[in-house]
């Protein structure tokens, strides 16, 4: 069955009352195109990779039809930007399809980013341009496969409408797959409103849809109890994505509360960026000028995103002490996973207490000689250790290196795996391939001249980061000098 015909919609969301959102249609795009889909997501939803499912996803990702099934909403949200709380957000210029229940009897939120102007827009069209729409979807997929929890994108279409940007643009529009749209800003928005009857009713519905399943919920449901479960979950999930994010080298950009996701996901892309030499100060997103968000910066923001998490839903409690404590878990549940992730990079299988400086040490190596963070790691998986490796050198051309190299290779005859081992295990967790600004850069330049090749290509590699793909070595090389100085900033 494809799902494109629409019988297996569940929109729990639009059964919620009125209050947490507006119904409305997407605004049409003229003369629209497919610029690509990715069969993997669609997989998802069951839909069968042909011709018809593309031309029916152009027609209704252009807003031109209508899902069968689907009762289109912007959620009404609220969140901290920059440090600052914003009273209302959203959703501006996205709207939630509906929520499709695949065959597995998975529960998938379709969200069409770019869909038009709603009652939440300010001063905003309701847009998305191409360049957004092609980031995002390629960063979605890419952080996928590398195991990185995320939202999906299942494709992206453009069209002959105007948007006016720093120059004119073409409005284009992707649609996002997650498991929830629910955002921390969500709770924000009914606690600075003080409508804790509804914050109530969303915290419980969002228990009800996405923690059921944690040990002792269905017991403790509606009490203190059950609010601490569902709070300490979400802190937990957000200390081990970040985590991951820094083990891969990756920096969100924006990490407002309205770009995080209730369930863990990494949300909302815009000037995201992987690092390519390794820099703690990296910060990827050109309107960050603070430094707010830099790559060094990211494990504490989300600590303190859980913590106004954490503020929003204090009325729910009657023993409010309890939010701090599953907050103050934070620290703790981040350092082991982080350690545990570059300990694996390591090839490291048992953990000893030094390990953390050499972990430190190693770091501090590649910052000081701005070394690619990517390259070092899959050199280092590549190699055996009883070799000099010039390249390794070369990347990491610092006197620190040397002495490094020597305490790394004591440390492994503790290590319960022989030379090759260690080279197949490492290069299970160090990708080859990462979506480098500029390949991003790349290929935006060829859409928008009309050419989509090269999204294809780079996609081939991003769905298999790990394995070797010989007809794309270029992907895996470091960038040219002009790659290095992209600036990406929020205009999307
Ligand atoms: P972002 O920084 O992209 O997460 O955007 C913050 C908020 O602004 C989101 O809730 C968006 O819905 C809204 N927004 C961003 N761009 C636009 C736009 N062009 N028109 C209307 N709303 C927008
Ligand atoms: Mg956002």
């Amino acid at each position: 069955m494809n799902s494109l015909d629409g019988r297996n919609f569940d929109n729990t969301y639009s059964r919620l009352p009125e209050h947490f959102y507006t119904r409305l249609d997407p605004t049409p795009l003229e003369k629209p195109r497919l610029v690509t889909y990715s069969a993997s997501a669609g997989q998802l939803l069951n839909l069968e990779d042909a011709h018809e499912t593309r031309e029916k996803l152009t027609r209704i990702c252009s807003g031109n039809s209508a899902w069968p099934g689907s009762e289109p909403l912007a959620m009404v949200y609220s969140g901290h930007q920059f440090g600052s709380y914003n009273p209302q957000l959203g959703d501006g210029r996205g709207l939630l399809l509906g929520e499709l229940v695949n065959i597995q009897g998975e529960k998938w939120d379709l969200h069409l980013k770019g869909a038009g102007q709603t009652p939440y827009s300010r001063f905003g069209d309701g847009r998305a341009v191409l360049r957004s729409c092609i980031r995002e979807y390629l960063a979605s997929e890419a952080l996928h496969h590398l195991g990185i929890p995320t939202t999906r994108a299942l494709c992206v279409v453009t069209s002959d409408t105007p948007v006016y940007r720093e120059t004119t643009e073409a409005g284009s529009t992707l649609l996002r797959l997650a498991r929830s749209h629910i955002r921390f800003g969500h709770f924000e928005y009914y606690f600075y409103n003080k409508r804790y009857e509804a914050l109530k009713e969303l915290a419980d519905y969002t228990i009800e849809q996405h923690f059921q399943d944690l040990e002792g919920m269905e017991a403790m449901a509606g009490s203190d109890a059950g609010y601490q479960l569902f709070y300490s979950e979400v802190v937990r999930r957000t200390a081990t994505l970040i985590a991951r994010w820094q083990a891969a080298g990756f920096a969100h950009g924006v990490m407002n509360t309205d770009n995080m996701s209730i369930i863990g996901d990494t949300f909302d892309y815009g000037p995201y960026g992987f690092m390519d030499d390794f820099n703690w100060h990296y910060i990827c997103n050109h309107s960050d000028h603070s430094g707010r968000y830099a790559f060094s910066q990211q494990p504490e923001i989300g600590y303190w995103n859980c913590g106004r998490l954490g503020q929003a839903l204090i009325p729910l409690f009657e023993n409010s002490e309890l939010i701090q404590n599953a907050l103050d878990q934070y620290p703790q549940i981040y350092t082991q996973t982080y350690t545990r992730l570059m300990l694996d990079k390591l090839g490291l299988v048992e953990e000893e207490e030094e390990d953390a400086e050499l972990v430190r040490d190693l770091l501090q190596l590649l910052h000081d000689s701005h070394c690619d963070y990517t390259l070092f790691f899959r050199t280092l998986s590549s190699f055996p250790l009883d070799q000099t490796n010039e390249q390794l050198e070369q990347l990491a051309n610092h006197p620190s290196l040397a002495p490094w190299l020597d305490t790394y290779k004591e440390r492994l005859k503790r290590n319960p795996l022989d030379d090759q081992a260690r080279q197949k295990r490492m290069k299970l967790v160090n990708p080859k391939y990462i979506l480098r600004n500029y390949l991003a850069q790349q290929a935006i330049e060829k859409a928008e001249k009309g050419d989509y090749q090269e999204i294809e290509n780079l996609m081939k590699v991003l769905m298999s980061p790990y394995d070797e793909h010989p007809d794309f070595e270029h992907y895996a090389e470091q960038p040219p000098e002009w790659g290095k100085k992209l600036e990406v900033s929020c205009s999307s």
